[in-house]
C-alpha cells in the first residue's frame, strides 16, 4: 500500500498530532515560511494539509485545502480524501513525528510515574524526545473520537 506523508501548515497543529498519533508521518513546524513549507514538501513527497487556498494554487505541489475549523472534521476530511488507516506502521510521536519503539517494563522503572508502571504492561519511546508512552486512562476517550472518525460503531 502506497503511505501517505504530509506537511502541516502553522495553522494546523492539532491536525498534525492526530496524523502522527495514527501513524502518518507528518511534517509540521509553526514557524515555517509558506516557500519552505512549498519546496520540503516537494522535496520528499509529501501532501500538504493547509486552510490556505492561495497555498493549494502553487504550481507543481500536491495540496488539500482543509475545510472545516474543527480539528475531528479536519481529520474526518483527511482520512476520506486519502483513505487512511488506523496505525500503518506504528504511533508516532506526537512531538517530533519519530516512530515510536517498544520499551521493556523494567526499562520503563523510574521513568514513569510509579502508579504508571505499576498498572500498565505495554510502554513506547520515542527514540528522538525520550518520552515514554503508555495506555493511560485517556485512551478510551480518544478511541471513541477516532472510532467517530473513521465511521467505526
Ligand atoms: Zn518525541
Amino acid at each position: 500500500m502506497h503511505e501517505h506523508r504530509f506537511a502541516v501548515d502553522a495553522m494546523l497543529g492539532r491536525l498534525a498530532t492526530w496524523l502522527r498519533l495514527l501513524g502518518y508521518d507528518t511534517f509540521y513546524e509553526p514557524h515555517i515560511d509558506d516557500r519552505v513549507l512549498v519546496e520540503l514538501a516537494q522535496a520528499e513527497g509529501r501532501i500538504i494539509l493547509t486552510r490556505d487556498v492561495q497555498l493549494t494554487k502553487r504550481r507543481g505541489v500536491r495540496a488539500l485545502l482543509i475545510a472545516s475549523g474543527n480539528v475531528w472534521d479536519q481529520l474526518r476530511q483527511v482520512v476520506r480524501a486519502f483513505s487512511l488507516v488506523r496505525r500503518p506502521r506504528g504511533r508516532r510521536c506526537p512531538r517530533c513525528n519519530a516512530v515510536l519503539t517498544p520499551l521493556a517494563r523494567e526499562a520503563a522503572a523510574g521513568r514513569v510515574p510509579a502508579y504508571v508502571w505499576q498498572t500498565q504492561d505495554a510502554f513506547h519511546e520515542c527514540p528522538a524526545c525520550r518520552r515514554v508512552f503508555w495506555r493511560g486512562t485517556h485512551i478510551a476517550d480518544m478511541e471513541a473520537r477516532l472510532a467517530k472518525v473513521f465511521d467505526e460503531e
